[in-house]
């Protein structure tokens, strides 16, 4: 089990990742001031009823990072490592993976600063409304769209859009259940939506294979986190026989060489809260964890996970990021003088907010979609933008990451120059 991430801040890694690719492009100075700072920044202090009769006070977060493409989109999350620079940080990446993926959002991210591990359901839904009840109007389905992520799910979002419609006139509420997205399908959800970021990792791995030759029924992979995006990207890429090595939650690590079925083992985890344990597999330390051969890995969970610290002990061909930021800029130094691909988090996660854009255009237009749609859409957009980051690569001869960010920032800089500043 890893430590919450280093709190070194987040924030100053997109800052410099940022800087690195303006400077790359000669970005607009103008363009540069405007994407150098978030826009909005609320934080909100707000009581909980306890089951015990008691009241805690909480502390909330809602970051606007910009709104050139369209209106703010990011997730809410619930843990204890929550605080304004993370909140920055995956509210500025959030900008750039709308842009590259080409879909009309800008950038937010929110969160509560607290462990839902000690709470009850009851206490949690009432954790979530009060939260939502105090963000007020600084979310709306046309201004900014929450969604979920770390410890948040389809029912927390249900009981934000509950509460917000709760205090809606009765006349706006049919008009704004997109207002959160993620929702369970019963509740005005996506077909997909579930499983959309680990489809668009599994996506891009596909993609990965093609370009690199890679039978991918013959690679090994393995895995940290195995909550939505970490179980969901091993699930789809059981269909193609690659071998799921290792993984590794909040609770430790375990591997066999045979490989560990991913269905059970997301079972095992519904049942058991964690992966440790699970019948057949062997359990390992951290540090062996992270030196597994494999030909590629899948970090799904925090940020700062690959640093100067533990990037030499990485014993693969390439890593597909479904975390946000789990790697760090020595990290990412030392990756690339050592030789591994990485798809960069902001371009390998982009697919929940792609079914998050397809959830909120189906509720504005009343229509259903059926998954082969869903999915048929999601593909094109991650294989467009895959390609886009592949192409800026080699023309401007940067690493993946820089190229990501240079495709997001030409996408924003021709927007911005074109609409200009008011007044
Ligand atoms: P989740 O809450 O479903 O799962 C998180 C996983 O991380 C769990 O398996 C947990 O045990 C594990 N974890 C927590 N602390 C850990 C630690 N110290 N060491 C090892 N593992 C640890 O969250 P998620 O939605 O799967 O999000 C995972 C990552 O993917 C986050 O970085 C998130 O921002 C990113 N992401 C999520 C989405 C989405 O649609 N949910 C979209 C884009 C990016």
């Amino acid at each position: 089990m890893t430590g919450t991430g280093s709190k070194a801040s987040v924030y100053q890694t997109v800052v410099r990742q940022f800087e690195r690719a303006a400077d790359t492009v000669k970005l607009d100075e103008g363009v540069r001031k405007i994407l150098s700072t978030t826009k909005n920044e609320v934080i909100v202090h707000f009581p909980a009823k306890m089951d015990d009769g008691t009241i805690r006070m909480f502390s909330g977060y809602r970051v606007q990072h910009n709104d050139s493409l369209g209106p703010y989109k990011g997730g809410l999350r619930y843990h204890p490592a929550v605080d304004i620079d993370e909140v920055r940080a995956l509210a500025t990446w959030m900008t750039w993976k709308s842009a590259i993926v080409d879909i009309p959002f800008g950038g937010a991210k929110g969160g509560i600063s607290c462990d839902p591990a000690e709470f009850s359901q009851g206490e949690l839904e009432r954790i979530t409304r009060r939260f939502a009840f105090a963000l007020g109007s600084n979310i709306g389905p046309e201004y900014d769209i929450p969604a979920p992520d770390v410890n948040t799910n389809a029912q927390v979002m249900a009981w934000i859009l509950d509460t917000y419609l709760s205090t809606m006139p009765p006349q706006e509420r049919n008009r704004s259940v997109h207002v959160v997205t993620g929702k369970p399908v019963e509740a005005g959800g996506s077909l997909g939506r579930d499983k959309a970021t680990g489809q668009g990792v599994v996506y891009c791995i596909e993609e990965w294979a093609k370009d690199n030759d890679v039978d991918l029924s013959q690679t090994t992979y393995f895995v940290q986190g195995f909550g939505n995006v970490g179980s969901w990207t091993a699930r789809l890429l059981a269909p193609f026989g690659a071998t799921l090595v290792a993984a590794e939650d909040h609770t430790g690590a375990i591997a066999s060489a045979d490989g560990l079925d991913p269905e059970a083992l997301t079972e095992h985890v519904a049942k058991t809260g964690g992966v440790v344990g699970f019948p057949g597999a062997t359990p390992i330390d951290h540090e062996t964890f992270l030196s597994t051969q494999a030909d590629y890995f899948v970090p799904a969970a925090l940020e700062n996970q690959i640093t100067a610290e533990t990037a030499h002990l990485l014993n693969v061909r390439m890593i597909a990021e479904g975390a946000n930021g789990p790697t760090d800029l020595d990290g990412d130094r030392i990756l690339g003088e050592r030789g591994i691909d990485i798809i960069p988090d902001i371009l390998a996660n982009a697919g929940g907010v792609v079914v998050s854009y397809f959830e909120w255009l189906q509720n504005k237009r009343s229509e259903f979609w059926e998954l082969e749609e869903v999915d048929g859409k999601l593909r094109r957009r991650l294989v467009t933008g895959y390609a886009r980051v592949r192409d800026a690569a080699s023309e401007f001869d940067v690493d993946w990451r820089t190229a990501a960010y240079i495709v997001a920032l030409r996408r924003l800089e021709r927007m911005m120059r074109r609409r200009g500043i008011f007044p």
